[in-house]
């Protein structure tokens, strides 16, 4: 007969299953829990849809379906995303454990477009789960693994305790299936401790799961009181709270280690009520295992004909419902309570029937196994030799499934840490990439500065250019302004010729040079210009003076003079050329004058001019002591002469014939005392 763990695992992971999918569910419960630092990040009302959600599932899954997708399409753009989360991970759920993978793969992808840089961690660990989960199921343990060393890191960081129980039973589980016992008791554990700061009605139903759980990781360690205390704990609780959906799971796992444990007595009672329980519940596989387990433990007892008569009964059950598995395990402990029963020859036969079923489908665990109980078979015929050659069979069979479990391990460690590997390569490369990302933003920030710096440069150079082209076009201006100013204050309004202020100015420079050359003026003055005046009109005034003074204009050289000096009087400052040809030019002057009658309004104006002129500096008195302005006053003695003696003519003072300090007297206000004491020599040119 096969030993009870080996049957025992299998009904106990059939019973499991079982509890396994309400759990499954359940797990993600958080029921009435206050989640009072996460409120403001989900929205309650939603959230206590899901929790009826989840508490529906159990008895009306397809009317839990439907509500979810309720939940989902009530969903808006302003629902908290953690709770939005949790709804699309539940649907996720019904996609996975329904086996549609297409489906499961669209709403993975819906839930990893959450995975932003500023989703709540609540948010982010419950995708990561929903991934691990997945991967579980879908059988890519080593991916599972992964995640779950990214999880283990900031577990103790999550807020919502619902959140905390799921995922750390989730890992328990994970670590339970790898044989990591350690790892997978502190994770149930730490699922507990989520628990305690809970007070909802589906808070047994968990403490429940995590329990059982517990208890299977004790009796995977042969830590056998720790199991049965779990176990019995947890058995009175059940029965205290009327959870009687999940004493057939507590009745195998405690059956298994009360038998362990060589308490038959106990462990057959435990079986009796499991078989009871389960044929109320009308869950007839569930029967066959309790029958099953009990007829191992009537052997143990030495009762062969009570465990024969229960074995029969269980394999009918069995071949009713064709289930093969257990027909098989029946008919081989039927074969070995046989051959203790003293029918060696069937009761052998039987067994390597079962051998030979397992062999054929190369399932080498329960062969070893089978050849363990075959061995004992032999042993109890008395058939030393048959027990020593299946002894060793099984020896070799055990090495060979050792080494296949060594290689397997190797090749998932090996993968494991392959995976790793790659994972930390993609972590290089990502942030290699973001910082080649990085310099290239900053290489283009540059540029741009660059360019900008550039663009602001030829602007501002554009400006200047242009500004200073500005200034140069003002400043031109200006000084042609100023040009125009300056001439314009030189300048006599009326007839264009130079005035008082040109004379002053070229006599200062003259005063100021070193080598001053000598030169003549001569100032003149319209006769009569009054009655012109009266007898034409004032315009006609301004006209002749317009024209004699083009007339005498014509007379003077380039680097010559020709002052309005007053109202009708001209001042010529003449070289000395001019100054030694004096009456020829005198001469000329006079008769340009008079010679052509001035034509205003059709009437013609007869016009003559009188003059003076004397020699700068006079006499060769020095200037400091004679200086120009009272030369040009001597000058204006001898033009008022010419006024006197008739008009039409020019009086030029010659020189004196005494020294200058003896006339001085006369020539500051007298020249006729002057001429009359013959200090002075003059001459006269007539028109
Ligand atoms: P004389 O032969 O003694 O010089 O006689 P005159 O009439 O020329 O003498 P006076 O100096 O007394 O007269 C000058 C006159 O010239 C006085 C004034 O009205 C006139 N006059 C001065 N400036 C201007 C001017 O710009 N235009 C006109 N039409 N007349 C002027
Ligand atoms: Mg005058
Ligand atoms: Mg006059």
């Amino acid at each position: 007969m096969r030993k009870p763990t080996t049957y025992l695992l299998i009904c106990s992971l059939c019973g499991l299953l079982v509890l396994s999918s309400e759990i499954k569910a359940d797990e993600h419960a958080d029921g009435q829990i206050v989640v009072v630092d996460s409120l403001l990040q989900t929205d309650p009302a939603l959230e206590q849809q899901l929790d009826d959600i989840l508490a529906l599932q159990l008895t009306d899954p397809q009317a839990a379906s439907q509500q979810l997708a309720a939940v989902l399409a009530a969903m808006q753009q302003q629902t908290p995303v953690e709770t939005k989360v949790r709804a699309i991970t539940y649907q996720l759920f019904n996609a996975l454990y329904a086996n549609d993978t297409q489906a499961t793969e669209q709403i993975l992808t819906k839930l990893q477009q959450f995975k932003t840089a500023n989703l709540p961690l609540n948010a982010r660990i419950e995708i990561q789960a929903a991934e691990l989960e997945v991967d579980v199921i879908q059988n890519r343990l080593n991916q599972a693994y992964l995640k779950a060393e990214e999880i283990q890191a900031v577990i103790s960081d999550i807020s919502n305790p619902r959140i905390r129980y799921w995922v750390n039973a989730l890992l328990g589980r994970l670590f339970r299936i790898d044989s990591q016992y350690d790892k997978a008791l502190k994770h149930y554990d730490l699922a507990l401790d989520a628990l305690s700061t809970t007070s909802d009605s589906r808070q047994f139903i968990r403490r429940a799961y995590l329990s059982q759980q517990m208890a299977q990781v004790y009796a995977e360690q042969k830590n056998w009181p720790a199991a049965k205390d779990l176990l019995e704990k947890l058995y009175e609780e059940t029965k205290r709270n009327n959870a009687e959906s999940l004493l057939p799971d507590i009745y195998i796992t405690l059956g298994f280690v009360l038998a362990a444990q060589q308490d038959f007595t106990a462990a057959a009672d435990i079986y009796q009520r499991g078989l009871i329980l389960s044929r109320k519940n009308k869950q007839q596989n569930l029967a066959i295992t309790f029958m099953n387990n009990l007829g191992s433990i009537y052997i143990e007892h030495g009762e062969i004909a009570k465990a024969n008569e229960i074995f029969q009964q269980a394999l009918q059950e069995a071949e009713a419902l064709s289930d093969e598995e257990n027909i098989q395990l029946l008919k081989f402990n039927i074969g070995y309570a046989q051959v203790l029963a003293g029918e060696h020859e069937a009761g052998i036969a039987q067994m390597l029937d079962t051998l030979t079923f397992y062999q054929k489908r190369n399932y080498k665990p329960e062969m070893e196994d089978i050849l363990g109980w075959l061995a004992k078979a032999y042993k109890a015929m008395g058939d030393f030799k048959m027990q020593a050659a299946t002894l060793e069979q099984q020896m070799q069979l055990r090495e060979e499934i050792m080494a296949a479990e060594r290689e397997k391990n190797t090749q998932t460690l090996q993968a494991r840490y392959d995976l790793k590997s790659q994972n930390q390569q993609i972590t290089i490369l990502q942030q290699q990439n973001s910082l080649q990302e990085e310099l290239l933003k900053n290489r283009k920030l540059q540029q741009t500065i660059t360019l900008l710096f550039v663009v602001i440069m030829l602007i501002a150079s554009a400006l200047l250019i242009n500004l200073y082209r500005k200034v140069r076009k003002t400043n031109k201006k200006l000084k042609e302004v100023n040009k125009q100013l300056e001439f314009q204050s030189l300048r006599d309004p009326l007839t264009g010729l130079l005035n008082r202020r040109a004379m002053q100015e070229k006599m200062a420079a003259r005063h100021a040079s070193e080598e001053k050359s000598a030169c003549g003026l001569l100032i003149l003055d319209i006769d009569f210009f009054k009655q012109i005046n009266d007898n034409y009109g004032h315009a006609a005034g301004d006209k002749v003076l317009i024209e004699i003074s083009h007339r005498l204009n014509m007379l003077v050289k380039n680097d010559e003079m020709l002052i309005r000096w007053g109202g009708e009087e001209f001042l010529m400052v003449l070289d000395s050329s001019s100054c030694a040809a004096i009456d020829a030019l005198c001469q000329r002057i006079l008769t340009t004058i008079s010679a052509t009658s001035i034509m205003y309004e059709g009437k013609s104006i007869d016009v003559t001019i009188s003059g003076g002129f004397i020699n700068l500096p006079f006499a060769g008195v020095a200037e400091q002591q004679l200086n120009w302005e009272r030369v040009l006053q001597i000058a204006d003695m001898a033009l008022y002469l010419s006024k006197v003696n008739g008009r039409n003519q020019i009086t030029a003072i010659d020189g004196l014939t005494v020294p200058f300090a003896q006339a001085e007297p006369h020539l500051q206000s007298d020249l006729n005392g002057a001429i009359r004491e013959k200090q002075i020599q003059y001459h006269v040119v007539n028109g």
